[in-house]
């Protein structure tokens, strides 16, 4: 074993062995899952989360023979759904995105998926210092922040031109707590009303810089916040389709366990004991796990891979399911809720195990047009030491506890929901660790400083790219698609030259 790996490496080497030893090669075995894959691709793409999916897409429009290989049974990673008795389907992460989304769609999937994206117009604030509604838009917030926390209107057009400004090359060492501090010295109610939305959409602190804030915040201002009608079942179905119209060869319960390197130049990879040739590799996978445990120190320099180990992973998040008895009616209470019973914004109790602050997304029938059925999910910032260290039966009895504790917050603003409910399930850092394989099931992948390295990959290995939630600013629905035309674009012109 490689002296640089350390401790940290060989616990996670053997998670990764036991994690494909036990839990994927049985299944594995029974079905060939790679039936009909060819054994050369130009391009193989680990990963359909929407930045896989994208470049995928993206790549087999311009002519490129590509190959998508997914270790799970379903497509679209994070961007997914799951169904169960009683007619319930609960959505993970559709509970909004920027507007941005519809330009996105259109340009690189159909005009059909971005005709699909509507505004949900009735995002909810509740905790100590306010409680407000709002549309999440610039007016609206301007409106606010002049009459409802009497900052003056320079102050105000003097936050929002500077956020709107900011950029990837802009000065990067003023974090996003001295930016608040600058506008808003004092104000921690103003504080909680910007950031609290932007912590769950993207993981970020007060510590990170303060661009990766202004960058997200402002793609929501634009115009608000919005969804994709007929839920995230739909839009992956839809998206699949497209790409296999378009030539992608996709493949489901197919991990790849290696990325194969022949003199620091990527030739293929292994994924389900079989190896596929490719001029070229874009890995939609953890930015860390491709590095550390699909490839290894020893295609890197000490420098790059010392600093891929160093990036720190964003955090995880628990989810509490609710599906409400067909037939049952629920009062449109807003689409989304963020709550919080903490006097003040504070971005670690944000990720605490004792849960203080939840956004509740209401999915109402039109969600999916045809529906008769509510839901709720409740999400929450986590840490995934708080869970990994639990013994099974601590596991199970926290599980339940967030469960109750959810309920009984919902019922400030459904009284009586409690009657209402029949079927209630949690997901924890563990749950995201396992459908996903992110490591510590990191919900948005790594801090700022995991762009540079997903960017340099190509420098370090030819033909090897990165492309999914990385950096904070390129997570959420619409950060992992645009990453993925961006990367996409990078890996056609290597291919061309090298063809
Ligand atoms: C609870 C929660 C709520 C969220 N809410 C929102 C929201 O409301 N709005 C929003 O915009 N964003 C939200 N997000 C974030 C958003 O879902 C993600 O940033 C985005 O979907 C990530 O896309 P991605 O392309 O980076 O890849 P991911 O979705 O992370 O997908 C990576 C894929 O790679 C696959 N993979 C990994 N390793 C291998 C391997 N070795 N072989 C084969 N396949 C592999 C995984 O199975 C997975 O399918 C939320 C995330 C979470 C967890």
């Amino acid at each position: 074993m490689h002296l640089r790996q350390g401790t940290s490496f060989l616990y996670l080497s053997w998670r990764w062995i036991k994690y494909h030893l036990f839990n994927r090669s049985n299944g594995n075995k029974m079905r060939d899952w790679l039936q009909g894959v060819k054994c050369e691709y130009d391009i193989v793409v680990i990963g359909s989360g929407l930045a896989g999916l994208t470049a995928a897409n993206t790549l087999a429009k311009i002519g490129h023979s590509v190959l998508l290989l997914e270790q799970h049974a379903n497509y679209g990673g994070m961007a997914t759904w799951f169904t169960r008795s009683g007619g319930h389907l609960f959505d993970i992460s559709l509970h909004g995105f920027p507007i941005g989304m519809i330009k996105s769609c259109r340009k690189y999937w159909t005009q059909e998926i971005a005709d699909s994206i509507v505004q949900l117009k009735h995002i909810r604030f509740d905790n100590p210092q306010f409680a407000l509604e709002t549309t999440f838009d610039i007016n609206d917030f301007k409106n606010i922040l002049k009459t409802r926390f009497q900052i003056p209107q320079e102050t105000v057009d003097a936050f929002f031109s500077t956020v709107r400004a900011m950029n990837f090359y802009d000065d990067q060492a003023m974090t996003t707590r001295q930016l608040f501090e600058k506008f808003f010295p004092g104000r921690d109610d103003v504080v909680r009303l910007l950031m609290e939305p932007i912590a769950y959409a993207n993981g970020s602190t007060l510590d990170d810089p303060a661009i990766t804030y202004g960058i997200v915040f402002s793609n929501f201002m634009s115009k608000g916040v919005f969804t994709f009608k007929g839920g995230t079942d739909l839009l992956i179905k839809k998206m699949r389709q497209e790409a296999a119209k378009n030539g992608v060869t996709l493949k489901s319960n197919v991990c790849v366990e290696k990325i194969l390197i022949e003199d620091r130049r990527v030739v293929g990879v292994r994924a389900n004991g079989r190896d596929i040739k490719a001029k070229s590799v874009m890995s939609n996978a953890n930015l860390k796990s491709t590095i550390l445990h699909m490839i290894g120190p020893d295609h890197f320099s000490k420098e790059f891979y010392d600093e891929a180990n160093a990036v720190r992973l964003n955090n995880s998040s628990c989810q509490v399911y609710i599906g409400i008895r067909r037939g049952e009616k629920i009062d449109h209470v807003g689409d989304l809720l963020f709550t919080s019973v903490l006097p003040n914004f504070n971005s670690t109790a944000l990720c605490a195990a004792s849960v203080t602050s939840r956004t509740f997304s209401v999915y109402y029938p039109d969600t999916r047009p045809g529906s008769d059925k509510y839901s709720i999910v409740s999400s929450t910032n986590a840490n995934y030491s708080d869970w990994a260290s639990l013994t099974p039966e601590q596991y199970e009895a926290e599980k339940k506890k967030l469960i109750d504790e959810t309920v009984t917050a919902l019922e400030k603003y459904l009284p009586g929901v409690t009657r209402k409910i029949d079927h209630l399930e949690a997901s924890t850092p563990k749950t995201f660790e396992h459908y996903t394989m992110h490591m510590h099931g990191a919900s948005f992948g790594t801090k700022f400083e995991g762009l540079k390295v997903s960017m340099e990959l190509p420098k370090q290995i030819r033909g090897l790219f990165h492309a999914g939630s990385v950096g904070i600013i390129m997570s959420g629905w619409l950060g992992a698609v645009n990453y993925g035309v961006i990367v996409s674009n990078n890996v056609d012109k290597y291919v061309r030259e090298n063809k």
